[in-house]
């Protein structure tokens, strides 16, 4: 289809990801996930799917893999649980839906779809989410199910050193994202997350916070950020981005350039993001070691990615 121009990116996190800290089986088991993830938006998109389809697919197999930091595999809290924090937005119209501090939501992403799509309201938290995720008829999910050992040693290893780390800093962001184009052009960001380990209950990050980790409009960008969530807050990362590209600043590439290697840094706000515009292909740029991502433009080959060029 000639005027059929779809496109898709996305993440599973940022941070000191490094060639020697890897294992050949760890980074093959990486690369796999990023590759099914891909392969699930590609599906949606190349049959003339929509975009937020595409990146709620891409976001439910990260959520699923225990590898990546959302869904099961999320971190844990100071106090030893889960709270996990979600958002999608859409561009053609801008409809957005988050939920923050879940802990029962299999897959975060398609809480906060619900919440876009089922709710006159944008963002639900805690009590109020779990139970508007009842309603919806979402399972409740055993706290096992999220819990794995990694994590565990992950939360006593950053209480010794009485640290809030982020996943993969010593691996530790992990956040994940997607963004995408459809064959309409229209553009959709997803965004999910365990947060922070060692992070205090009741902590919310950047990640459903409209604006900041996760943003999209037609007319500018759609965008998905990981990194340290309280600079992405308070540069408001994914709405900056967008705003410099819909009111004709500059093209994609530089604003992302300008928030994540400028602006970002001079509050050490250590991170990545993953964006797509009306057209052209999805940019991806982060100020840290590595950050696990891919993108995939129609007709083009897979682009797979974990360190820094
Ligand atoms: N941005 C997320 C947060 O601060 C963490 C991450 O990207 O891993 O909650």
């Amino acid at each position: 289809m000639a005027d059929c121009d779809w496109a898709l990116a996305l993440h599973g996190g940022a941070g000191t990801i490094l060639k020697e800290m890897m294992t050949p089986e760890r980074e093959a088991a990486y690369r796999a996930g990023l590759e099914a993830a891909l392969e699930a938006g590609r599906k949606v998109l190349a049959d003339n799917g929509t975009a937020e389809d595409a990146v709620v697919a891409a976001v439910m197999v990260l959520e699923d893999d225990p590898l990546f930091n959302a869904g099961r595999g999320a971190v844990f809290t100071s106090a030893g649980t889960i709270e996990m924090d979600a958002a999608i937005m859409r561009g053609s119209d801008r409809a957005a839906g988050a939920v923050a501090g879940i802990h029962t939501v299999r897959n975060p992403i398609r809480l906060a779809r619900q919440v876009m799509e089922h709710s006159p309201h944008v963002m639900f938290c805690g009590a109020g989410a779990e139970a508007f995720a009842r309603e919806q008829g979402f399972e409740a999910m055993p706290a096992s199910y999220f819990e794995t050992e990694h994590r565990r040693n992950q939360l006593r290893e950053a209480q010794k050193l009485n640290q809030i780390s982020l996943d993969h800093n010593d691996h530790k962001y992990g956040t994940v994202g997607c963004v995408a184009r459809d064959c309409h052009g229209n553009l959709a960001a997803a965004t999910s997350t365990g947060g922070m380990t060692n992070k205090h209950p009741g902590r919310v990050g950047d990640s459903p916070v409209i604006g900041a980790g996760t943003y999209a409009s037609n007319d500018g960008a759609a965008v998905s950020a990981t990194g340290h969530g309280e600079a992405f807050i308070r540069e408001t990362v994914a709405r900056d981005i967008a705003a410099l590209v819909q009111y004709g600043c500059v093209p994609l590439e530089e604003a992302v350039r300008r928030k994540v290697l400028e602006d970002l840094p001079r509050i050490s706000g250590d991170g990545g993001v993953i964006a797509i515009a009306g057209a052209g292909a999805p940019v991806m740029l982060f100020n840290t070691p590595g950050m696990y991502r891919a993108a995939l433009c129609e007709g083009g080959e897979a682009e797979i990615g974990i360190y820094g060029d």
